[in-house]
């Protein structure tokens, strides 16, 4: 029996995980989305996982969605000699020519480095834990920097600039190449890096459109300039991923739970899915159990209403991938007994062009919570009603039909959702029957259970939701 909960789970795959009998014992263990991160592994080995959970899929009757997350305009550092440790109060270059590291002078991969940092800004590496000062640019090629927190360095290691305005675009040559690779392949969601505007999002959807691709896009949110335009980005996005382990460097460490719980407020309130990930269960990289700690932050991202949590290191590196995906499931499973979770029914914007369908979604779970309904059950062609339902948080679990295959994978990443196909065109009336003799066979309602219907009618309107009944399954 596959694991199903309202909050969703992604896990990262990596070498830990790269195979069929982990990757099937996360399915089962609970894992709704895989995500493929783009700065590791090569095109043919995401093409792999892609087929292999495709195949899974279809073996299992499971939908598991493909999440492709772009790298984006991350900053390293280039090859490193063994043992290079660097010393507080020391001067050191920072070169874009390329060199092995020393402790004198370190390779950075992003070429414009010297021209856009400037006298007196930081830059932080391995997640921040050196931290340098820019003493000067030759403004061409080499950066002087002194050393404030010293440490040991290593090849590739992340370097994030908080006081720097980067020039590059968000989209990168290697995001444009990798991007052309992901058109090809049957992708759910394409997550965008080290978004800086709504501008960002925009232009990648764009791209989306302009190939006919019906992927998603999330817009990771680790710059503080994405924290200062989240109003116009969430406006822009189809997702948004509070990608906390940047953001922890790049803005003051104190500041990511105040940002986390604004943009799940928001997001909700926009109807738009939000993943809260990064060091969720970091420990179980090596233990078979988390922390306290871990267990208490993975609940309170529950409690806020993430629509999904994410695992990283612990499923691609660690030594407990699936283990990892169960615990979770386990903590979702506990948090989910609690009512308070439940129906943040919100009003309607009297002003939007989907009003009308908008009071649907929201009367069809406020009559959910009043008649204690089994289940929701809507039809989409686009998804609209599935984000809108979903949005509300009811208690009753949201079942969605569609002719669409591509949707069947995409809902998966948010809350509460599942979706089954339904190829029929036929009246309102038989629509119905259908799709809740189709539940029933699944065991997912049975008789007794009442039921929430929306839909469209007449059936050849084609138009958005307009309709609801209840119903007490015979
Ligand atoms: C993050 O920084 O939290 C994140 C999810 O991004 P990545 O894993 O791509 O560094």
């Amino acid at each position: 029996m596959i694991a199903f909960n309202k909050t969703k789970i992604i896990a990262t795959i990596g070498p830990a995980s790269a195979n069929e009998k982990v990757v099937r014992s996360m399915i089962e263990a609970g894992m709704d989305v895989v995500r493929l991160n783009f700065s590791h592994g090569n095109h043919e080995s995401h093409a792999k996982m892609i087929e292999l959970v495709n195949k899974l899929n279809k073996k299992l009757g499971t939908n598991v969605g493909i999440l492709a997350d772009l790298q984006g305009p991350k900053i390293r550092l280039g090859e490193v000699a063994e043992d290079v440790i660097l010393k507080e109060g020391d001067t050191i270059i920072l070169t874009t020519k390329k060199t092995k590291g020393t402790a004198n002078k370190l390779y950075v991969t992003y070429e414009d480095f010297a021209v856009d940092v400037g006298k007196h800004e930081r830059i932080l590496i391995d997640d921040g834990k050196l931290e340098l000062v820019s003493t000067g640019s030759n403004g061409r090629d080499e950066v002087k920097a002194k050393v404030i927190y010293g440490g040991k360095v290593s090849s590739k290691k992340g370097i994030n600039l908080p006081d720097t305005n980067i020039s590059t675009p968000s989209l990168t040559a290697k995001d444009k190449v990798d991007l052309e690779f992901i058109l090809t392949q049957n992708v759910h969601w394409i997550a965008l890096s080290f978004v800086r505007s709504a501008d960002d999002i925009t232009k990648l959807k764009g791209m989306l459109q302009f190939r006919d691709h019906p992927a998603k896009v999330i817009a990771k949110i680790e710059k503080p300039e994405a924290v200062a335009d989240i109003d116009n980005i969430i406006r822009a996005t189809d997702a948004i991923m509070v990608a906390r382990g940047d953001l922890g460097v790049e803005v003051p460490l104190q500041n990511v739970p105040i940002i986390q719980k604004e943009i799940v407020h928001k997001c909700l309130q926009a109807c738009k899915p939000v993943i809260i990930a990064t060091q969720m269960m970091e420990s179980m990289m090596v233990n078979p159990s988390p922390s306290r700690a871990e267990v208490t932050d993975v609940s309170s991202a529950i409690y806020e209403g993430a629509d999904a949590l994410m695992l990283s290191g612990e499923t691609a590196v660690g030594r407990h991938p699936a283990k990892v995906v169960e615990t979770f499931s386990k903590v979702i499973k506990s948090i989910e007994t609690q009512e308070t979770i439940y129906n943040r029914l919100k009003e309607t914007d009297q002003e939007s062009e989907t009003y009308l369908a908008d009071s649907i979604c929201y009367i069809a779970c406020q009559l959910a919570a009043q008649v204690d309904a089994k289940a929701i059950i809507g039809m989409t062609k686009s998804g609209y009603t599935a984000f809108t339902l979903s949005s509300h948080r009811p208690k009753a679990f949201i079942y969605i039909f569609t002719e669409s295959d591509e949707l069947l994978n995409m809902v998966s990443l948010i809350w509460g959702v599942r979706a089954f196909p339904y190829h029929k065109f036929v009246s309102t009336d038989e629509t119905i029957n259908d799709v809740q003799n189709d539940l029933k066979a699944r065991n997912l309602i049975r008789s007794g259970d009442i039921v929430i219907n929306t839909g469209i009618t007449p059936l050849n309107q084609k138009g958005r939701t307009n309709m609801v009944k209840v119903t007490r399954i015979k």
